[in-house]
């Protein structure tokens, strides 16, 4: 999973903050980019330093209509470069020598499960500030199909008119928080089935 949604009432700094504070210490460490509404916060490690260097991990967080979104880029240096749009190679003295390790670097990272560790700081964070991958109520209306009218997200019928808003009524993922059409049978983000 590379992409999550949480719903409610937290900011991209929120993230960001807590992922200063678990992660820019021992050999690790922390750079942000970006503003408000879209931080990138970069987490570097050393693996190697025969390798040529550090690589790093970008984890995106950007502000949603009802919450955040949150994406944790390609565990490498070339992850890096695609997710901030610049060279990130030219950082590197050898980066030659680095782009042959690229895959045993990647395979490092993910034996130091540094990416469960960012996915359970973003999830502790979430949890604090009450923000789930459930449909937040006090941000979201859906309009009635007949009179237009628009409703609260868990209202089964129409306040106005009575008619069943059951068809048209959002839900989100389970597995990523994303906001899918009543009818989805699957993701358009991670591809899991949609349960309800
Ligand atoms: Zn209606
Ligand atoms: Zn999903």
């Amino acid at each position: 999973m590379d992409s999550k949604f949480y719903h409610g009432n937290i900011e991209p700094k929120d993230i960001a903050r807590a992922l200063h504070g678990h992660f820019n210490r021992n050999n690790l460490n922390t750079k942000e980019f970006g503003a408000e509404n879209r931080i990138i916060v970069q987490i570097a490690t050393h693996i190697n330093a025969v390798s040529g260097g550090d690589t790093a991990i970008p984890v995106t967080i950007e502000k949603v209509p009802d919450g955040i979104s949150v994406q944790i880029g390609k565990q490498s240096v070339l992850g890096v470069a695609a997710s901030l749009g610049l060279s990130a190679l030219a950082t590197f003295r050898n980066p030659l020598n680095l782009l042959s390790r690229i895959d045993d670097i990647a395979q490092d990272i993910e034996n130091l499960q540094l990416k469960e560790d960012i996915w359970q700081i973003i999830e502790q964070v979430a949890q604090h500030h009450s923000a789930t991958m459930e449909l937040s109520e006090n941000l979201r209306t859906i309009p009635c199909q007949y009179c237009r009218c628009a409703n609260p997200v868990s209202e089964s019928s129409c306040i106005a008119c009575g008619a069943p808003l059951g068809d048209i009524q959002p839900t989100t993922c389970q597995g990523c928080g994303f906001v899918v059409q009543h009818s989805s049978t699957l993701c358009p983000n991670c591809g899991a089935k949609i349960r309800r």
